[in-house]
């Protein structure tokens, strides 16, 4: 077991760019799993559920490098053991939220670093922002100073085929691009969280600097 997932990290890595930053989905995985990552160089991971992550980082206390990346949705009335957990939010998926952990983050003096969740192409399954609401919220956003904005997250919908995922992922890139330019001070839009086990080499070559991967460092979850 502990050959095997420090085997396909070494393997990722010869395959990513080093720019590329791999966060471990470790949701449904056993601590001990987790360790096993750790001890092969992963210092990223990634948790959906707020209850989960609270008792995985009490059992990882003795890591001291770690940094922890909240992937889920976010209910607004767990936003603040959100902000006491996670150094990333890349589910910041409505400007509501958005202003909530701002003034949270004021209050509790963190600069949470967070990536606002788009959905390219319409779909009900998931949560996000639209591109043309994302665009209108924009001048709200930028006053959230408290929080480190620093880019997009995306999850694609299902049944794209690769030509398709890639555009998305092409498209998520390109609005990022747009929103730089236009020169808010503090939207940075530098960070694009997209890809996982079955799409990340889809999302590399569209220009992720994060992604996303359980399965293929983990093995298939036992859910
Ligand atoms: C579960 C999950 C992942 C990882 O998925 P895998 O298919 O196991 O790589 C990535 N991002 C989000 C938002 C997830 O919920």
């Amino acid at each position: 077991m502990t050959e095997l997932i420090a085997q396909r990290i070494a393997k990722l890595r010869q395959q990513l760019p080093a720019q590329v930053r791999l966060i471990a989905i470790s949701k449904k995985v056993s601590v001990e799993a987790m360790r096993e990552a750790y001890a092969a160089g992963v210092r990223d991971f990634g948790e959906s559920r707020i209850q989960e992550a609270e008792e995985k980082i009490t059992k990882l206390q003795d890591l001291p490098d770690l940094t922890w990346h909240l992937i889920g949705h976010l209910q607004s009335n767990k936003a603040k053991k959100a902000l006491e957990q996670f150094q990333w939010i890349h589910s910041c998926d409505r400007l509501e939220l958005a202003q909530r952990l701002n003034r949270l983050a004021a209050e509790l003096s963190l600069r949470p670093q967070v990536c606002l969740q788009v959905k390219i192409l319409p779909d009900p399954s998931k949560h996000g922002w639209s591109v043309p609401q994302l665009l209108a919220d924009l001048a709200k956003l930028e006053q959230c100073q408290a929080l480190q904005i620093r880019g997009l997250m995306t999850i694609l919908p299902l049944g794209l085929s690769p030509q398709e995922s890639l555009e998305v992922f092409e498209r998520t890139r390109e609005l990022a691009d747009k929103i730089r330019q236009q020169n808010w001070s503090h939207l940075e839009m530098q960070e694009l969280s997209m890809g996982m086990s079955s799409d990340y080499s889809l999302a590399v070559q569209a220009g992720a600097t994060m992604i996303r991967l359980g399965r293929t460092i983990f093995g298939e979850r036992i859910t």
